[in-house]
C-alpha cells in the first residue's frame, strides 16, 4: 500500500483510508472484522465520528492489541469547549484507547459557524486543551465548504482537514489544496465517490482524487469485504490517469453536470425556509442513513417545505444562483414528489 505524509503531522498514512459512515450497515461482529481485514490489507487511516452510529464501538475492538498500527481520526460537532472535551473523553472511552491521533471540529460549513467554534471558549479551545493533556495528538476540522476550510487553514491552528473532493466537487482544487500545502496542513478527503453516487468507473474516480499530490488519503466508506479489496487494489496499483482515462472522467462529468449538487454553499439562501444544502442531498442521505435517522431531525418538515418549489415566484432567481447551473427548483420538486409519501407513511405509522 502506498503511503503519503499527512502535512506537518509527520504521520505516514495509507493513500486508501477508511470512512466511518457505512460501517453501520454491518453487525458488530462483521464491522469489527471488516476493520481488521482492512488493516491486514495495509489500510492504516480510519476516519470516525461520535455522530457515526456504531463506528467507534466497532473500531475500538478492531484495533485492540495493534493500536500503534492505526491512525485514528475522530470528530464531534460540539460548539463549546466544555462539550468538546466531554466528547473527546467519551470517544476515548468507546475506542478504549489512551489517545486519538487527530480530533476534528465536525461539519464546519458556514463562516459564522467557524467563527463561533474558534472564538474564546469555543470547541477549538476544547481541542487545544485536550491536546495539551495528551488526549489527542493533532487538531483538525471537517466541512463541505472549501472557502470556509481555507479561512481555517490560514489561521495555522489546524493540522489536518477533511474535505469533499471528487471529479464533480472540484472546488478544493481552486486554491484550498495549495493553501494546505503552503501551511503544512494535511489533506484527507471524504466522499471521493460523491457518497456512493460516482460508482461507475469508481477506480478511475479514486485515482482522479489521488493524482492531486496534496491529498494524503481518501477516506472511502466501505462495509463489504469486496469494497475493501477493490479500493485497496486501486491504492496498491495507483498511477496517474492517462489521456483515455481522463476522457472517461470528463464524459462522466458532462453526463452529471446539471444534476449534481456540489455542496458548494455558493447559491442563494431560500427566503421560504428551505435548507437548500441539506435538501439537495436528500437522495444521498436517505440511501446512506435510512428513514428513521432522517426523521429524527427536521427532515419531514423540510420535505414538506419543498412543495413550494414547483410554483415558486422566484424560481428563476433560485435557479440562476447555482454557479454550476444545477436546476435547484426542479431537483427539490423531485425531492417533494419522491419523499412526501414516504414521510406521510412514516408519520402515520408512528402517530400517537
Ligand atoms: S425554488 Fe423557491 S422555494 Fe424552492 S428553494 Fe428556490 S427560492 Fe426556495
Amino acid at each position: 500500500m502506498q503511503k503519503r505524509m499527512l502535512g506537518r503531522t509527520g504521520l505516514e498514512v495509507s493513500i486508501m483510508g477508511m470512512g466511518g459512515i457505512p460501517i453501520r450497515r454491518c453487525s458488530d461482529e462483521d464491522g469489527i472484522a471488516l476493520y481488521q481485514y482492512a488493516m491486514d490489507k495495509g489500510v492504516n487511516y480510519f476516519d470516525a465520528a461520535r455522530g457515526y452510529k456504531d463506528c467507534q464501538t466497532r473500531l475500538g475492538p478492531a484495533v485492540k492489541g495493534r493500536r500503534e498500527q492505526a491512525i485514528i481520526a475522530s470528530k464531534d460537532g460540539s460548539r463549546d469547549a466544555e462539550r468538546m472535551m466531554e466528547a473527546i473523553d467519551e470517544s476515548l472511552r468507546i475506542l478504549d484507547t489512551d489517545y486519538i491521533d487527530i480530533f476534528k471540529l465536525h461539519g464546519v460549513c458556514q463562516f459564522d459557524d467557524l467563527q463561533q467554534r474558534t472564538a474564546p471558549g469555543g470547541a477549538l479551545d476544547g481541542l487545544i486543551k485536550a491536546r495539551d493533556q495528551g488526549k489527542i495528538r493533532f487538531i483538525g476540522l471537517s466541512g463541505h465548504n472549501a472557502d470556509v476550510l481555507q479561512q481555517a487553514v490560514e489561521t495555522d491552528v489546524f493540522d489536518v482537514i477533511l474535505v469533499i473532493f471528487n471529479y464533480m466537487n472540484t472546488a478544493p482544487a481552486e486554491t484550498l489544496l495549495d493553501a494546505c500545502e503552503k501551511h503544512g496542513v494535511g489533506v484527507t478527503v471524504m466522499k471521493p465517490l460523491g457518497g456512493s453516487v460516482l460508482t461507475q468507473h469508481a477506480d478511475l474516480a479514486l485515482r482522479w482524487v489521488l493524482q492531486h499530490e496534496q491529498v494524503s488519503t481518501v477516506c472511502a466508506g466501505m462495509w463489504r469485504q469486496w469494497e475493501v479489496d477493490a479500493n485497496v487494489r486501486v491504492a496498491e496499483e495507483f498511477r496517474q490517469l492517462d489521456e483515455d482515462e481522463m476522457q472517461v472522467i470528463e464524459d462522466q462529468r458532462q453526463m452529471r453536470d446539471k444534476m449534481f449538487c456540489r455542496l458548494c454553499y455558493r447559491h442563494h439562501k431560500c427566503p421560504n425556509g428551505i435548507d437548500v444544502d441539506s435538501m439537495m442531498i436528500a437522495d444521498l442521505c436517505y440511501t446512506r442513513f435510512g428513514l428513521d435517522a432522517m426523521m429524527q431531525g427536521n427532515w419531514g418538515e423540510q420535505v414538506e417545505l419543498t412543495r413550494q418549489c414547483a410554483s415558486c415566484d422566484i424560481a428563476d432567481e433560485c435557479r440562476a444562483s447555482c454557479p454550476h447551473g444545477v436546476d435547484i427548483p426542479r431537483y427539490l420538486t423531485h425531492v417533494h414528489v419522491t419523499y412526501m409519501p414516504v414521510v406521510e407513511q412514516y408519520r402515520g405509522m408512528h402517530a400517537g
